[in-house]
């Protein structure tokens, strides 16, 4: 069951590894337990899995603190978050992939000044510019990124991107690629982010592509825990 699901998973992520020149620890998981209940984390838990990603603030805060005392158990932030929910981030998420805009990165750097928090962020790329996705704009990339030098409480970590989606994944290898060349220029670029090391891309119909391209981190759902409901 989840278990086999877990091992079919990790064995695609180790070739795809392999062949892109590293090893499967190079690469982070992160399991997607959004709408899914604290029972199933636990279960993915006994199965050796420890990052979990969660889509929606309310819900995600539910089960954190239910699970409060697995004490090496981590949360990620995947979802867009509103400025007026931010409050509701308090020190839950190792690292925020979702950081989506100028705008909501300056009312989190209050946020987590006021809290005495550096918190670790990924800045999210709308690579193609898809009118309805969040995202940095390639256009707007670089503006994002000076000014996140000036946002002490924010350690930026990486990149993350969400491609548009097709019956056939392969029509995204060029987009991974993209961001791939993207995440090495920006961290040649801004040394000033002295921890630029995470390029989180890949979700269950794409994740070896992704990891073949350089994802280091795939952020994967239904491919461990079912369909969602
Ligand atoms: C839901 C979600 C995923 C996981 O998607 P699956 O197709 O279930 O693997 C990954 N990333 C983000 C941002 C998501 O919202």
């Amino acid at each position: 069951m989840i278990g086999d699901r877990i091992r079919y998973i990790t064995e695609k992520m180790h070739r795809a590894a392999v062949k892109s020149g590293r090893r499967l620890d190079d690469i982070t998981l992160v399991a997607v337990s959004k709408t899914f209940p604290v029972e199933r984390i636990i279960d993915a838990y006994r199965y050796g899995l420890r990052i979990f990603g969660e889509s929606r603030l309310q819900e995600a805060s539910g089960k954190i603190e239910h699970l409060k005392s697995f004490p090496d158990i981590k949360f990620h932030m995947i979802g867009h978050v509103q400025t007026n929910k931010i409050r509701m981030l308090k020190d839950y998420f190792s690292l925020i992939h979702s950081v989506d805009s100028l705008h909501l990165a300056e009312k989190m750097n209050s946020y987590f000044y006021s809290i005495h928090r550096v918190q670790d962020i990924l800045i999210q790329v709308n690579l193609v510019n898809e009118p309805q996705k969040y995202g940095v704009k390639i256009e707007e990339f670089d503006e994002m990124m000076e000014k996140m030098k000036d946002f002490t409480c924010l350690r930026v970590r990486g990149l993350m991107f969400i491609p548009p989606f097709y019956d056939d994944p392969e029509m995204n290898r060029d987009n991974f690629r993209k961001m791939k060349a993207l995440f090495d220029e920006t961290r040649e670029k801004y040394r000033k982010f002295k921890e630029f090391d995470i390029l989180s891309m890949g979700m269950s119909d794409d994740f070896e592509i992704a990891i073949e391209e350089g994802a280091n981190m795939v952020r994967i759902g239904s491919a461990i825990f079912g369909e969602r409901g």
